[in-house]
């Protein structure tokens, strides 16, 4: 699979305890490494760096950052200690120049749990460069699809378009819900929506997913978590169905799906 074509995933990574954790979304994340392959580098677009213009690191060795609050201490001595890809930035920049976009390139910025955490799941050995490309979520998903289809060429050079927030995530109901291992009716309906528009290809829907989706804005009270969803959908082909790699949902509110898009 060396040098091979890549596609775009997009996965929901749940807690910051994902390193932690043990359970179905782990084991498909562990599985998801090996079924494809080793890719020359990685792209990894996280619900966690949220900025006003494109952005793009280009950190010779990013640090792993802790951007959570009062979690188990074991989970802050965990470090995902991969190379960076400071030559993949420039690739991104001149990329989005292309299309007339500016990419901002940030000389220091390392990897949010975002972006570590299934990482460490998917790639133990964190022996393969990686680098993050920031969301802009005030603008919308379109603007998102247009970077995915930016991106697009890079997958032909072997880079994973990683993105990575969640199908789900509603904060607050997950505190009530806290310890309820029961899908609620409203989270289920939303993730098999977002389902049945991703296999079909419903772009147009997905775009306007806060007027069309059941308990859209439910499920996601700000819309920072579904954002990398359409860089991955936009960084896949038209002519090749999208795929659902995984369902499962999380202490009844946080959906850990994901969707391969080639
Ligand atoms: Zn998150």
């Amino acid at each position: 699979m060396r040098n091979g074509r890549q596609p775009a995933i997009f996965v929901s990574h749940g807690s910051p305890t994902l390193p932690l954790e043990r359970g179905a979304a782990v084991d498909f994340l562990r599985g998801l490494g090996s079924a494809l392959g080793r890719p020359q580098a990685i792209l990894a677009v996280s619900a966690h760096w949220d900025t006003t213009r494109p952005a793009v690191s280009a950190v010779e060795q990013p640090e792993t950052i802790y951007d959570f609050y009062g979690f188990p201490p074991e989970l802050y001595r965990l470090r995902y200690p991969a190379p960076g890809a400071p030559k993949l930035a420039e690739r991104v920049a001149g990329l989005l120049e292309e299309k007339g976009l500016r990419a901002d390139i940030d000389p220091a910025r390392g990897l949010d749990h975002g972006a570590w955490t299934p990482l460490y799941h998917m790639y133990p050995k964190a022996d393969i460069p990686v680098t993050q490309f920031a969301i802009q979520s005030r603008l919308g998903p379109a603007h998102h699809v247009r970077l995915g289809e930016t991106l697009k060429p890079l997958r032909d050079e072997g880079v994973l378009i990683f993105a990575s927030g969640g199908a789900t995530h509603n904060l607050r109901e997950l505190s009530y819900q806290r310890g309820n291992p029961v899908p609620q009716p409203w989270v289920a309906e939303f993730n098999e929506w977002l389902a049945d528009a991703v296999l079909a290809g419903r772009r147009d829907d997905l775009i306007a997913y806060r007027e069309k989706a059941p308990h859209a804005v439910r499920n996601h009270p700000t819309d920072e978590h579904l954002i990398p969803l359409f860089v991955a959908l936009g960084a896949g082909s038209a002519d090749s169905a999208p795929q659902r790699l995984h369902t499962s949902i999380s202490s009844g509110v946080i959906s850990m799906d994901a969707y391969r898009f080639d």
